[in-house]
């Protein structure tokens, strides 16, 4: 059973899921291609559908190898990271598709990956480990439930923040530690040490199957592959105009809501970085204990539909000045 889903109406699904059959490619790994520069340079990667139903990073993927993307020094890889999800999206039941048995983005540390148990997805990220493992460069492609701001998920340390600032879209960038039910990609190994300069984001393109989401993912991934050197400067200058991003801003998330109990609900139907100007304000019952904001001006971050017992159901964050 899934306890205390919220069954508002789901989203319309404007965008349509890429055929990405072309792109299985003959490499050592299934649907995760591999392009060489002749000059030196980081092996830079773009990860899409980590969850099946997000089709705005397949979207993205699609555009780069429509347009005959190439790296000019190094390595570049693009990565479709849970095929067998993503051949089960369906228009009509959008959110279905999200995983086949379990949450991919939750299965980032060696001794889960070491582990026997098994489920589809842990056998695709036991294959994707080896090459994940020599990835230095991640642009971990993203969308969300609800029709809020696209935002970039950075980690706990500088190195995060300052690739995210470099890549510059999305603007707004969130500072977190993940989730209490299991590691994220973006947190695996190295991506997640302070020290090297190894360096992972995570981008939320927007509204999982909003059009906007689509043209953000592509920026996002434009910026991001300019950003890294991985292509030249002017790349795609026609169709992306990447000349003048929004200044930044940052959010700091202090603490993630895990649900614990079977009833979890809001007090409101938040969307995504609502402010609450007031500490002590009641923002979800959990059973029948009230879930208060920690401090004045609290930032809700990604209000979840999930609301099963273990999974995150916010985070709460502050705008940092
Ligand atoms: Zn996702």
């Amino acid at each position: 059973m899934r306890p205390s889903s919220r069954s508002d109406d789901v989203p319309p699904v404007e965008l349509v899921a890429p055929d990405i059959t072309p792109y299985r490619g003959d490499g050592p790994i299934p649907w995760v291609t591999t392009l060489e520069a002749a000059a030196p340079g980081p092996h830079v990667a773009i990860t899409a559908v980590v969850h099946g139903n997000e089709l705005a990073g397949a979207i993205a993927l699609d555009w780069l190898f429509r347009r005959g993307v190439r790296p000019v020094r190094g390595r570049l890889s693009l990565a479709f990271a849970n095929v067998a999800a993503y051949d089960r999206f369906d228009p009509r039941d959008p959110t279905a598709s999200r995983w086949v048995e379990e949450d991919l983005n939750r299965l980032w540390d060696r001794a889960t990956l070491a582990a026997p148990r098994r489920s589809v997805e842990l056998e695709r990220a036991r294959a994707l480990q080896p090459w994940v493992d020599r990835v230095d460069f991640l642009l971990d492609l993203h969308s969300m439930q609800s029709a809020s701001p696209a935002l970039t998920l950075a980690g706990l340390h500088a190195k995060g923040v300052r690739l995210a600032e470099a890549t510059g879209t999305p603007s707004l960038i969130v500072t977190d530690a993940g989730h209490l039910s299991g590691r994220r990609l973006r947190d695996y190994g190295a991506f997640g040490r302070a020290d090297g300069a190894r360096a992972a984001i995570l981008v939320e393109c927007g509204q999982h199957w909003a059009h906007a989401s689509a043209a953000m993912a592509i920026e996002s991934a434009v910026r991001f592959l300019r950003a890294t050197g991985a292509i030249a400067p002017d790349w795609a200058a026609d169709a992306v105009d990447t000349a003048h991003p929004s200044p930044p801003a940052r959010i700091e998330v202090t603490e993630a809501v895990t649900v614990r109990g079977r009833r979890f609900a809001f007090t409101a139907d938040y969307r995504g970085l609502e402010v609450v100007p007031k500490r002590g304000t009641a923002i979800a019952t959990d059973d029948d204990d009230p879930v208060l904001t920690p401090y004045d001006d609290c930032v809700l971050v990604m209000p979840s539909r999930r609301l099963w017992p273990g999974h995150t159901a916010v985070r709460l964050g502050r705008f940092v000045r």
